[in-house]
């Protein structure tokens, strides 16, 4: 091999963007071998890996199709004597004090943050896989991701939960940024943008900041608008801002989950406002259509599945996508934490035994030595750790969200939980909990990992 794994590691790093390059989790890896056929990578959890893989996989996949060929697969292995770190000072200098402000998110949730335009470079036209259901909505994204202010504006999606209207949304974004990086996209969620409006009121000083920002995008991506309903105040802005932006053929694309009409606490001048563009339905995904879904999202993340574990998942998950996805990742989860293959068995027992939560049930099982010992183990950690006062950055978060699941599954109290981790202050509990809730709010990554932690006690 011409390069060793070392220099095709650093050179791939250097080919992301920068918020790959700032992730904390990519920089724990460790290269080490390369082939033509695979580079091998060392990590030291499961989550580690389900990051990397969540993030980055596409990402660092095409660097190395370019670096050494498409056929050259990037495998992680996990390396649990690679897992204990906590001594390092330096990590140390970078972690969060657990009595701070709950509002200020640590250092691992910036190091997640998105790009400066909101945008998530995973969800892609390339990873959107059409089919019936999503084919009229897919090609008009297409068409305004290439022609933005001149055939369907404003473009206004909707559709029932998870079905991918925001990953659609993304798409136009990333395609145009991609294609005409001087344009000026802009993705928010309407909430973002209520909030940042009332944070401009508050502020007097950012109201021209604010609206600088939203009516000089060229194309402006807001997503789940019918959050606006019953919001007077941030419909008036957002009325003005949609003209401002359509009076200067700047792109609007919009997603909800009813049709405007459907949006019944709107203003009806914003209705009929949003019906004069084009409206496209996103629907319920086939069968044959959830099958495909499946194998992209293997591709994405790099699973190799047997085939009739895929057919026995789209045959059980009918309702929609997030949960598709949510399955295998929970289904891949699963088998790592068992330490097995994934096969048809091991996914008929695991999704059996979801079933509906019984809170009665999980209470009784769920411990604090027992919630302590599954984190531990999923992050790739030691209990003793977990429960001990270092505060490294890989024991934080994994430590919070202990004490966020003991909370969640038991009946203990706040000073009972303080205890079980060797804490005196019980507002150190209350802390987590709150830093926790933030970490997932919005942040179906996060949101993913949490109930996928709390299932192994429902
Ligand atoms: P919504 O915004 O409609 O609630 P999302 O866009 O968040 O749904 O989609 C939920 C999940 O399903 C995301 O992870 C997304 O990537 C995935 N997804 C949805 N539709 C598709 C599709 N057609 N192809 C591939 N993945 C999809
Ligand atoms: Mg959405």
């Amino acid at each position: 091999m011409r390069h060793s794994p070392d220099e095709i590691w650093s050179e791939i790093l250097e080919n992301l963007n920068d918020t790959a390059q700032q992730d904390v989790y990519l920089h724990q890896a460790v290269p080490l071998s390369i082939t033509a056929d695979a580079l091998n990578i060392a990590v030291p959890s499961a989550y580690t890996r389900a990051r990397i893989e969540e993030r980055f996989h596409a990402d660092i996949q095409r660097v190395l199709a370019t670096l050494i060929g498409a056929q050259c697969a990037l495998i992680l292995t996990i390396d649990n004597s690679m897992s204990n770190s906590s001594e390092d000072p330096d990590a140390i200098e970078t972690e969060v004090e657990d009595n701070t402000d709950p509002s200020l998110a640590n250092d691992i949730s910036i190091s997640l943050q998105q790009n400066q335009t909101g945008l998530n470079p995973n969800y892609r036209f390339d990873t959107f896989v059409v089919d019936t259901p999503n084919r009229i909505c897919h090609a008009t994204a297409l068409a305004v991701s290439e022609n933005p202010g001149r055939d369907y504006n404003p473009l206004f999606i909707y559709g029932g939960v998870g079905l991918g209207k925001t990953h659609l949304l993304h798409a136009i974004g990333n395609r145009l940024s991609a294609t005409q990086p001087d344009k000026k996209v802009l993705y928010v969620t309407s909430e973002t943008f209520m909030n940042e409006y009332v944070e401009s009121i508050v502020n007097r000083g950012s109201a021209q900041g604010f609206r600088t920002k939203y009516r000089t995008a060229d194309m402006l991506l807001i997503d789940d608008i019918q959050f606006l309903e019953r919001k007077e105040g941030t419909q008036e802005e957002f009325f003005n801002t949609f003209n401002e932006l359509h009076m200067n053929s700047n792109q609007i694309v919009m997603t909800s989950d009813r049709t405007p009409n459907n949006l019944e606490n709107l203003e009806v001048r914003l209705r009929s406002r949003f019906q004069s563009g084009m409206v496209a339905e996103i629907g319920m995904p086939q069968y044959e259509m959830r099958i495909a879904i499946l194998r992209q999202k293997c591709q994405d993340h790099g699973y190799n599945l047997p085939d009739d574990v895929l057919s026995y998942i789209a045959e059980v998950v009918e309702t929609n996508i997030r949960e598709l996805e949510g399955t295998l990742t929970r289904l891949v989860a699963q088998a790592t934490i068992l330490k097995e293959e994934l096969s048809l068995d091991l996914a008929r027992e695991v999704l059996n035994d979801v079933g509906p939560p019984s809170p009665i049930q999980h209470r009784r099982t769920a411990t604090s030595k027992a919630i302590q010992t599954v984190v531990a183990d999923y992050f790739g950690i030691d209990v003793a750790d977990l429960v001990s006062l270092k505060r490294t950055k890989e024991l934080v978060q994994p430590r919070q969200i202990a004490m966020y699941m003991c909370r969640e599954l038991t009946q203990m109290s706040y000073a009972n939980i303080a205890q079980a981790f060797n804490r005196e202050n019980h507002t150190t509990i209350i802390h987590a909990c709150k830093q926790v809730e933030n970490m997932i709010h919005g942040n179906e990554d996060e949101q993913q990992t949490i109930t996928l932690l709390l299932d192994q006690f429902r």
